[in-house]
């Protein structure tokens, strides 16, 4: 299960829910149609992209690619790459929203008792810190609605 992303520019949003959903995504504001191509080729990872052009040319590279139509609601975007993918949506592996990277679990016992029922995991390069704050329902309300449409 090593399979990574990187997407294009147009794809910002499903950069950030990739990584929730446990895959690492590689995801740059203003990067050329060259850099991403060299990037998937380099790391075998699996081009989405939104750019028709960029997508004819991806394949015609032989680079593993899927064409994210811009006018598909977020959820559509998601259902596609992981339909095209065969990628299930996991929630044991989030990474961090910010930077990508992996997230360790933390015990802060007393501030956990104290203010929250919850986990913490604090990102291993950039140091956010995360818990199953108010934003975990609609994480796991995404979530439920992709299993149920992936598994149809
Ligand atoms: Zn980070």
């Amino acid at each position: 299960m090593n399979a990574v992303f990187i997407v294009d520019s147009m794809l910002g949003n499903v950069s950030k829910w990739l990584r929730i959903l446990g895959y690492e995504t590689l995801f740059f504001k203003t990067p050329s149609d060259e850099t991403l191509l060299k990037l998937s080729q380099e790391s075998n990872r699996i081009l989405l992209t939104s750019d028709k052009e960029l997508f004819k040319k991806a394949k015609s590279m032989n680079i593993n690619t899927i064409f994210i139509n811009p006018n598909l609601s977020l959820k559509e975007k998601l259902i596609k790459v992981f339909k095209e993918s065969n990628l299930q949506p996991q929630l044991n592996s989030t990474r961090c929203t910010v930077c990508g990277s992996e997230l360790n679990k933390i015990e802060i016992k007393d501030l956990e008792e104290l203010l929250f029922t919850s986990d913490f995991w604090v990102c291993n390069k950039c140091g956010k810190l995360y818990w199953r704050g108010s934003h975990w329902k609609n994480i796991m309300k995404m979530y439920n609605e992709l299993c149920e449409k992936l598994s149809t």
